[in-house]
């Protein structure tokens, strides 16, 4: 254990790694040299080449010592990849970053008053501007809007949901389960296609608390089916005086249909239809942070605000400063079509892409003619993050074939690559869809394909 210590030490190759973890991972690499030796000839090998044994123990050591949280390159055409990280931030957005990370703000004084003021306060103005709503709060994603306001308006009251919208979002965020943490009950009413405003008027006692309607964000019912709309179920809500909210899921605050998409309802629409409370997320297709967002009527607001769940649920200040940053892109549509890399890489348009994928196609056939064909292919990119499922852009990709590998064995490979890459695997061919790959990205992808493509180089047994 010293003797390799002292050995790789010596070589001043991991010179920069701390002590502490340099020990750490050499116990480690002598445990699972001493567990195969008695299995493995290739151990019983590597101990007699002390070289070789220095390279593979430098290699696991660097391995180890690599962040875990890293950039990949995301080839698979799906804008709001939720397990890429969803939404890329504006540079003005890094910047407040990097601001309120650094210096000390008045995230909870008031400047004027120099009292304690409420951190909510720095975009609630903003929200309301930007969505016509009375009042706004944001907490740390939209799951925890839900559950916060279902616990402030409905707990030990019914709230009633049309059975065509008990949706499960994925990372086991369901609507029923929600419901059932808040301490409200749930009334399901219609059926799974269809669904009446009679059906939510017959289900209203006088122990109903809220009206719930929450977007389908990620499945269609097609065919014979119907729902009701939020500006009839306001009006239902206003008749009896129940409040209504609506979990919108991506919370788009522009219409994006010029961009080949079906109208997705947007904030303001909800908001202008009379629903009292609208819940959506800060980095689906708004383009901000991680957050969720309510706005809506003071009135139900103010006691959503004063539930001490929202305590727990608060929101951090780092994800205030860049949610602020990315809301103030808003008041000029332009500048956030341009600036928000989502709402941009939905903007793309198809000559751009094909022009991009010609090109890095043309340095993939120069760079790895040896080991793959490549060639350009049009492809349908996503929007992705449970938005818009049926919905496609049309897009182009670069196709790598390889010749001598199997086509998982080449996606592994370039998962473990010094910058991994993840594309699309369609059947023995990988795709990069060139919609999500920025342009300062690809040098560092036709490096990791390269890597990947060789055999031998880079892999480690
Ligand atoms: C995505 C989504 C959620 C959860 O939002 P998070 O920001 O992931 O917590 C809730 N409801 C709907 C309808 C959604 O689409």
């Amino acid at each position: 254990m010293n003797d390799c210590i002292g050995w790789l030490t010596a070589s001043g190759a991991l010179s920069d790694i701390p002590l502490q973890r340099l020990k750490f991972c050499v116990r480690h690499f002598l445990d699972s040299v001493r567990q195969s030796i008695q299995t493995n000839r290739e151990t019983r090998d590597l101990l007699s080449d002390r070289q070789r044994l220095l390279d593979e123990l430098a290699h696991f050591v660097r391995q180890h010592h690599r962040p875990g949280l890293r950039h990949v390159i995301n080839g698979t055409g799906v804008i709001v990849h939720t397990n890429l990280g969803r939404s890329l931030l504006p540079m003005t957005a890094m910047e407040a970053l990097h601001a309120a990370g650094a210096r000390y703000a008045n995230l909870e004084l008031d400047l004027d008053a120099g009292k304690r003021g409420s951190r909510c306060h720095h975009v609630e103005g903003l929200l309301c501007e930007l969505t016509g709503a009375e009042s706004a709060l944001v907490v740390n994603n939209n799951a925890a809007a839900v559950l916060l306001a279902l616990e402030a308006l409905a707990s030990g009251k019914e709230a009633i949901v049309s059975r065509g919208q008990l949706v499960e979002i994925g990372g086991s965020f369901r609507i029923p389960d929600i419901m059932r943490r808040s301490g409200a009950r749930l009334v399901e009413v219609g059926t799974t296609n269809r669904t009446h405003l009679r059906d939510y008027q017959q289900a209203i006692t006088s122990n109903t608390g809220l009206l719930l309607r929450v977007h389908c964000s990620n499945y269609r019912i097609i065919g014979f089916a119907s729902e009701v709309s939020n500006a009839d179920l306001a009006q239902l809500g206003k008749k009896h005086d129940i409040p209504v909210m609506e979990d919108l899921g991506s919370g788009c605050l522009i219409d994006l249909s010029r961009f080949g998409l079906a109208k997705e309802p947007t904030v303001q629409d909800a908001v202008a239809a009379g629903v009292d409370i609208v819940t959506f997320s800060g980095d689906k297709l708004l383009g901000g942070p991680q957050a969720g967002i309510l706005v809506g009527r003071k009135q139900h607001l103010d006691q959503i605000k004063n539930n001490p769940l929202n305590r727990a649920l608060r929101i951090d200040k780092l994800t205030l400063a860049a949610l602020e940053a990315v809301l103030r892109l808003y008041l000029d549509e332009g500048q956030a079509l341009r600036e928000i890399p989502t709402l941009a890489m939905i903007a793309l348009p198809e000559a751009v892409l094909a022009e991009r994928a010609r090109a890095l196609c043309e340095q993939c056939c120069a760079l790895l003619a040896d080991y793959a064909v490549c060639t350009v292919r049009s492809v349908w990119s996503q929007v992705g993050g449970g938005a818009m499922p049926e919905q496609n852009l049309a897009s182009w990709a670069v196709v790598v074939e390889p010749i001598a590998m199997k086509i998982n064995h080449l996606a592994n490979r370039l998962r473990q690559a010094s910058t991994p890459v993840v594309g699309r695997v369609e059947d023995d061919r990988l795709l990069f869809d060139l919609r999500t790959i920025a342009a300062d990205e690809t040098d560092s992808l036709l490096a990791s394909l390269q890597t990947a493509l060789q055999p031998g180089r880079g892999e480690r047994s």
